[in-house]
């Protein structure tokens, strides 16, 4: 069956179209150009521009598949989390049409949509896997034992996200918004090892409890710290060494955690979704800790892993090839969705 996904949690306006597990049409509107000079998402600049994109990104994901909206089968689109006004832009284009073609509406969480987009381009999803899912929104490492249905978090943030982190480190380094591809490019002519920045939860202490939690607050504020005394001492500020110190602190801890997730869990694939994923030294560190334990890593290409429609296409393919039922036309943007709801009631 043919489904088109709408997502438009945070700033991206994407619809895609899938058959199955191909990918058809990925049509993403950004509106990241907008928010670049407050150096973060507007909440109320994204639902603008969401409601300006969605008629013209419809139009385009079914001119690039090559089908007319009545031929789609069925209709997702981001229920949470997100956004509130953003999400209801998507929602109630999603209902539009659903009513309009007369055709089930599958309401699903965001989070795992990021999981379900690697079977478009790797096949099949591995299950059970742990998912580490890695952006400006969220850090989460889930067990994923049916993407449609059973998805538990193991450990999330308790303050700042990864790509968060980046983006605000980059900001301190005077580097554009959004900051990650920015500090990544800086990484490579700098040393990992030039400056020790702190591990976040990871002491003794701090795992007996937050054993598959991350924290990457300290590391901001401790970056900044490093950042003024070298100002205040009239040193130039080595941004490549400081980039590439940052990012391996933040990749230390993610690809350890996630690592140790899948050997205490006695699962053997982990998935990377996510724009953080598109992360050079991520990608390598993963693969490298991960093999090292003979526990496999998929990670989709860059592109699947930033927000965009087909992953709310490739979930919705999934509710429909495993007899979901679709859900209800009072369907609600839910901001605050838990990631345990993978589907919208
Ligand atoms: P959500 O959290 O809801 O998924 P988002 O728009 O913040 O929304 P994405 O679009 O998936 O998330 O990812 C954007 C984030 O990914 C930004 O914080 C950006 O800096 C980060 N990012 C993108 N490329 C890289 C990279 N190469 N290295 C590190 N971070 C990156
Ligand atoms: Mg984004
Ligand atoms: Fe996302």
């Amino acid at each position: 069956p043919l489904i088109l996904g709408i997502e438009t949690s945070c700033d991206e306006t994407g619809v895609g179209i899938v058959h199955g597990h191909t990918l058809l049409a990925d049509a993403v509107a950004s509106s990241v150009e907008e928010h670049a000079r407050f150096g973060g998402v507007v909440p109320e600049v994204a639902s603008r521009a969401h409601l300006e994109a969605m008629v013209p990104t419809i139009e385009r994901a079914c001119e690039d598949a090559g089908v007319k909206l009545h031929d789609v089968d069925a209709i997702a689109v981001t229920s949470g989390p997100g956004l509130a006004g953003a999400l209801l832009v998507g929602v109630a284009a999603a209902k539009a049409l659903a009513v309009g073609l007369g055709k089930p509406l599958y309401g699903v969480n965001h989070l795992a949509a990021h999981v379900a987009v690697d079977q478009l381009e790797h096949g099949p999803l591995p299950e059970p896997c742990i998912a580490m899912l890695v952006s400006g929104g969220h850090s989460s490492l889930l067990r994923v034992a049916d993407v449609t249905g059973d998805v538990v978090p193991l450990g999330a943030t308790i303050d700042d996200a990864a790509g968060e982190a980046f983006d605000k480190v980059a900001r301190l380094l005077g580097l554009p918004f959004p900051g990650g591809p920015h500090i990544d490019r800086e990484a490579r002519s700098g040393s990992s090892v030039a400056i020790d920045f702190p591990r976040g939860l990871s002491s003794q202490r701090d795992l007996q409890r937050h054993r598959f939690d991350f924290s990457f607050s300290g590391l901001k504020t401790a970056v900044a710290r490093w950042v003024e005394a070298r100002e205040r001492a009239g040193e130039p500020v080595p941004v490549a060494d400081v980039a590439a110190s940052f990012q391996e602190a933040v990749c230390d801890v993610l690809t350890r955690k996630a690592v140790d997730a899948a050997a205490d869990q006695g699962i053997e694939d982990i998935l990377v979704g996510g724009g953080v994923a598109a992360n050079s030294r991520l990608r390598v560190l993963v693969e490298e800790r991960a093999s090292a334990r003979g526990i496999r890593v998929r990670v989709p290409r860059p592109g699947l892993c930033t927000d965009n429609g087909a992953m709310v296409a490739a979930l919705g393919a999934e509710m429909v090839a495993r007899g979901r039922r679709p859900s209800g036309l009072d369907l609600p943007a839910d901001s605050s969705m838990p990631v345990t709801e993978v589907l919208a009631g």
